[in-house]
């Protein structure tokens, strides 16, 4: 471990030797066996994508695998791998891939809500959740909002059909205590649904937390490359499964066996990259907490952070995302624009650091000098010494 690695661990993003011990083996074994089959002589450990529109199927319609929009035996395996990362030591739990982490979402709130009934979703989460609003309000059913921060959606929950929670939020990296929220929810009948994007199973499992739904994006962190699109929705209830699967196969969201592959073929790794982009996201965040040009640095690692409490609390590892504003927009483009090591590019979770402004887009409320900043997997010492320099000739530049 190098001494940002090391410090890491002791702002509380190590890896939880105590947890993964009491499940019998830790993160990074789990991760480069999720899935696989038992081995089978001449045959490789993780087998090739099983490209099928359809099935051998002689006789009656039995057996997993019939036609290619129901099932998958490629999607088989990573289903199987996701559910051991989000639920490790458990069984039945139920994963369903889609083919993005949209897919995912719209298939849990448009599966489980009917007309007339209400959802509560954050008024800070990603940047489609209101355009998933209009959907729902089009399809007759009722939208309430409020802030992540300070668990302000207990005030909203009366008699709501289904509660969308995103911890971290996307991307003002505000943090809600999964736990109550689930316990107020669920007194009151309540289903909770959690985006799970931003932590990935790594670095949070709200199943355990108790949430109904763990849905996310694995376009992130998950696989890490940016190089597919995918989503995932885990669950405990086989009933809440089956509604979920049903609805993939009448919307036909699915992923191709490739990028199912692909995804499958990545999570062996996932381990590795996380402990290195928690690591490099919390040594920038501290490079950045020093300097006069940075206002509203936020990282949930880092023990001044307004979530720290709550995220130290349920969080396993605080996710490879930092945000923070620089004085205006020409400075914020300064920034972006000497960087050398970092991409200019929207998403994050890859294993090449990227970052953004924000405010190019329009639709989140954020300033206009606002910067999320995806850490990669790089050297931690050249991350930061390419932030800084970065910094230094936006100042200098003005
Ligand atoms: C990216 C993202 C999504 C959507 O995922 P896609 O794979 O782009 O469809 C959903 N939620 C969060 C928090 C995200 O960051």
């Amino acid at each position: 471990m190098n001494q940002h690695a090391d410090r890491a661990a002791a702002a509380g993003a190590g890896p939880a030797t105590g947890a993964a011990a009491a499940e019998g083996i830790g993160d990074g074994t789990r991760a480069v066996r999720a899935g696989l089959p038992e081995p089978v002589k001449n045959e490789p450990p993780l087998p090739g994508p099983v490209f099928a529109a359809h099935f051998h199927l002689p006789g009656d319609v039995e057996g997993p695998y019939t036609y290619g929009r129901d099932t998958n035996p490629t999607w088989t395996l990573l289903e199987r791998a996701i559910g051991e990362l989000e639920a490790p030591g458990q069984e039945g739990v139920h994963t369903v891939v889609f083919a993005s982490g949209m897919a995912a979402v719209s298939a849990v709130l448009l599966s489980q809500t009917r007309t007339g009934d209400t959802v509560v979703l954050p008024d800070d989460g990603y940047q489609a959740l209101p355009l998933v609003r209009e959907q729902l309000e089009a399809y007759g059913i009722h939208v309430r909002t409020a802030p992540t921060a300070g668990d302000a959606q207990l005030a909203v929950l009366d008699e709501a059909r289904l509660l969308w929670i995103e911890t971290p939020s996307n991307p003002g990296l505000d943090v809600c205590d999964i736990p109550r929220l689930a316990e107020a929810a669920h007194a009151g009948g309540t289903l909770v649904a959690v985006d799970n994007t931003l932590a990935t199973p790594l670095g949070q499992r709200p199943l355990e937390l108790g949430a109904d739904f763990s849905v996310a994006s694995g376009t992130k962190g998950l696989t890490g490359h940016g190089d597919l699109l995918l989503g995932y929705v885990a669950c405990r209830d086989p009933e809440l499964a089956a509604s979920v699967r049903r609805w993939r196969k009448i919307i036909g969201a699915i992923p191709g066996p490739m990028e199912a592959w692909l995804a499958h073929r990545s999570l062996a790794t996932i381990q590795l990259r996380a402990q290195r982009q928690w690591a490099n996201a919390l040594a920038v965040a501290e490079a950045l907490a020093d300097r006069t040009d940075v206002t509203g640095l936020r990282y949930p690692g880092l023990p001044a952070d307004p979530s720290h409490k709550t995220a130290a609390r349920q969080m396993r590892g605080f996710g490879s995302v930092v945000s923070f504003t620089l004085p205006d927009r020409a400075h914020a483009e300064r920034f972006m624009a000497a960087l050398r090591l970092v991409e200019d590019a929207t998403s994050f979770g890859g294993v090449r650091s990227t970052a953004e402004r924000r405010g190019r887009w329009g639709g989140d409320p954020v300033p206009e000098g606002f910067i999320r900043l995806s850490a990669g997997v790089e050297d931690t010492d050249d991350l930061v010494a390419d932030v800084l320099r970065a910094l230094d000739a936006a100042v200098a530049g003005a």
